[in-house]
């Protein structure tokens, strides 16, 4: 029952969530070879009653997965007539809309369908889950061997209104950097040491944040350069304000292969109004910075932010793609509790930003770009997803390997989460490091002391 109120809270603000939790009380019983469903919400109830036997289920796993398949489809089914909204997910619920996807496969001869008919996913949505699995056709993959690696560096020049990650301001924690970086490379030390114990080898790098430029450069060349192996490597440039000739210079000789630039808008008043202190000339010099270095370049953009019309989105998208970028990310708008937009700025759920994704989603696909992984998250504006697109053979394999969990990732920094999958157990193990960078650099030079 932790996954099926999901369900409910996918229609806020249609129906209102407080903290106490969801206006409905849900009930589910069995009863001999019956499965029972009830809900109340004072004024009304609704009941819903399966035979078992229906679910056609291999074993128990299988039933538990179908059976809670089925009362999220009730539930779905009662909250769209309550408040005539359809979601473009449906009821699928979950950060990774593909999972479904490959679960379905040799169960479904028509797996769109499905997605279609028993999760209520609209055409579009369910298009763009298949496709997505299309391109990374070849890329998921299953080895035990391979380990990727990520950096965590959380700290921006500034703090964007809509942020909600746990990134401190760099003027705030400018004197903790240096015991920051002996920290982190003394980490990377170790993962690299574990690599040759376990037996594990070099996937792809992922310095990301935050903002990993935000360091200075003697900084950042101290970690990448611990990083080189020649595979895959990206670094989460984000803010252009950052991006100096000095800092990726110093990149491109450590080995690294790929960066963002990040303007989230092709608009200086947006940008002012989100906090982001640089303009959209700033992204453009540093995108041709970036690009005369020789980067594969990805691009982020967001659609839902404050103010923005799709007309606004539309011509950020257009300049994007104009510039014909390896890789573009569309993210719709999310905000979590610890974002300064949360406060006065309510989820969006009037179909604006579904306009602007739906254009993007026709638009990139008609200039040559294809959907290449995607997620979702709570809140986010009118129940959609985040897709990151590639043009033809620049798939960042990190991204994929990361969403579809299908590759160890051995991680270092404040934040960071190194995840050991084991796929012939399909198991996954996580050890967190400590959130903050006062307390990650406690914690190492405690440790160290400690030997
Ligand atoms: S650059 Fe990214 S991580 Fe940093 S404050 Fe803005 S949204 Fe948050």
């Amino acid at each position: 029952m932790n996954d099926v109120p999901e369900v409910v809270r996918a229609f806020s603000p249609h129906i209102v969530i407080t903290d106490t939790g969801t206006p409905f009380e849900l009930k589910v019983e069995e009863k001999g070879d019956e499965l029972d469903f009830y809900i109340e919400d004072g004024d009304t109830e609704a009941y819903f009653n399966i035979n078992k036997d229906e679910f056609e289920a291999k074993d128990t796993e299988d039933y538990k997965r179908k059976a809670k398949a089925w009362v999220k489809q009730q539930l779905y089914i009662y909250c769209n007539r309550l408040t005539g909204t359809d979601l473009p997910y449906g009821c699928l619920t979950g950060v990774r809309p593909t999972a479904v996807y490959y679960r379905s496969i040799g169960s479904y001869s028509n797996i769109k369908a499905h997605l279609i008919n028993d999760y209520f996913v609209d055409e579009k949505r369910a298009s763009l889950i298949e496709k997505v699995v299309e391109t990374q056709n070849g890329y998921v993959k299953k080895d035990p061997r391979r380990a990727d690696i990520y950096v965590n560096i959380p700290v921006c020049p500034s703090r964007c209104s809509y942020c909600s990650f746990i990134s401190a301001e760099y003027p705030r924690v400018k004197k903790l950097i240096p015991q920051y970086v002996e920290a982190v490379v003394a980490e990377l030390k170790k993962i690299k040491r574990t690599m040759v114990v376990k037996g594990y080898y070099p996937g792809a790098v992922y310095i990301g944040g935050g903002t990993p430029t935000s360091l200075d450069a003697e900084s950042l060349d101290r970690i990448t350069a611990e990083l080189n192996f020649g595979v895959e490597y990206t670094v989460e440039g984000g803010r252009p304000d950052t991006m100096t000739k000095e800092k990726l210079k110093i990149l491109k000789d450590n080995g690294v292969t790929r960066v963002s630039v990040n303007p989230q808008t092709f608009h200086d008043e947006t940008l002012l109004k989100i906090g982001r202190r640089h303009t959209v000339s700033d992204f453009y010099d540093a995108y041709s910075i970036a690009k005369s270095y020789g980067f594969q370049i990805n691009i982020d953009l967001i659609a839902g932010l404050p103010g923005e019309t799709p007309a606004d989105f539309e011509w950020s998208l257009v300049r994007a793609y104009e510039l014909r970028p390896e890789n573009l990310t569309v993210h719709s708008l999310s905000l979590k509790r610890g974002s300064a937009l949360k406060d006065n700025y309510n989820r969006v759920m009037d179909g604006t930003v579904k306009k602007m994704c739906d254009f993007a989603i026709d638009t990139l696909l008609s200039v040559g770009y294809l959907p290449y992984y995607m997620y979702r998250q709570k809140n986010i504006a009118d129940g959609l997803e985040n897709v990151g697109y590639t043009l033809p053979g620049y798939v960042n394999r990190y991204n994929v390997d990361y969403m579809e969990e299908t590759t160890t990732v051995l991680s270092a920094g404040a934040g960071a989460v190194t995840k050991y999958v084991f796929p012939e157990e399909g198991r996954i193990e996580r050890t967190a490091n400590a959130k903050g960078i006062e307390e990650y650099i406690r914690r190492a030079f405690a440790e160290d002391e400690g030997k």
